[in-house]
């Protein structure tokens, strides 16, 4: 079934754009968590890391260096940021395509979520 990442990806539902290549999209979280909160993904449908295969090991090289380069086009590179990812239901995913969570703008504190 189809994601609403998949949708966005497709342009039938609108997110803030922030990068996009043909293998990558990056945009605007909805619900932010920090004064800078982007989602990068890759097009393919892929779940979450579990899913990924050796044959995604340059795709996800590449959205690293999509968020390098988003981080500093930000001005945010130096002074620093935090990137994550969710996986199935302990993890908290909530959409099922992987992507990662660019956080900036803010010193963050602690790793794990209390909520
Ligand atoms: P997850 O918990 O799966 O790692 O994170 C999913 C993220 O997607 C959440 O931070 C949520 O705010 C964001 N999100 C969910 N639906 C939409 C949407 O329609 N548009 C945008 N821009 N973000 C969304």
């Amino acid at each position: 079934m189809s994601t609403i990442f998949k949708k966005i990806i497709d342009k039938e539902i609108k997110a803030d754009i922030v990068y996009e290549d043909n293998e990558i999209l990056a945009f605007k979280d909805i619900n932010p968590k920090a004064p800078i909160h982007l989602l990068f993904l890759p097009k393919k449908e892929i779940k979450n890391i579990n899913d990924m295969t050796v044959q995604d090991t340059e795709l996800i090289g590449k959205i690293f260096l999509a968020i390098k380069k988003t981080a500093t086009d930000l001005g945010v590179a130096d002074e620093g940021y935090r990137v994550i990812t969710n996986c199935n239901e302990y993890g908290g995913q909530e959409v099922y395509h992987l992507h990662f969570h660019m956080l900036a703008g803010k010193k963050l504190t602690g790793l794990i979520a209390d909520d």
